[in-house]
């Protein structure tokens, strides 16, 4: 077997597993567009206190004690999708979009 050979058989093998990789990639931000932003009176969102607008969390409540300024969806561990994007889905909420500026009380640090 030549090397022109071999070229032409890992140029195919990468091309079989770049172009259904790349068509999951499109298809998925296609769908993360299309996804509703998440409604703040949902009762999961409720139970997690979450908040579009981060400076807008009920500090006298409990459960928003580890609320820290500086803190909100958009650099959040669970955050997910295009980096920058206004609206972008959680691991938290499925099927929806949050608010890169808001806050829930399961924020946690990107590692
Ligand atoms: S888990 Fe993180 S990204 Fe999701 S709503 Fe809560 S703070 Fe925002």
């Amino acid at each position: 077997m030549s090397d022109k050979q071999l070229s032409r058989r890992e140029f195919l093998q990468t091309l079989a597993v770049a172009v259904p990789a790349g068509t999951v990639m499109l298809q998925q931000a296609a769908r993360a567009d299309d996804l509703p932003h998440l409604d703040p009176s949902d009762p999961a969102a409720v139970a997690l206190l979450y908040v579009e607008d981060a400076s807008q969390v009920d500090t006298s409540n409990p459960m928003a004690a580890r609320y820290q300024p500086g803190q909100h969806c958009g650099n959040c561990a669970q955050i997910q999708g295009e980096e920058g994007a206004d609206w972008r889905p959680c691991g938290i909420f499925p099927g929806k979009l949050v608010s890169a500026k808001g806050w829930c009380s399961v924020w946690a640090p990107k590692p």
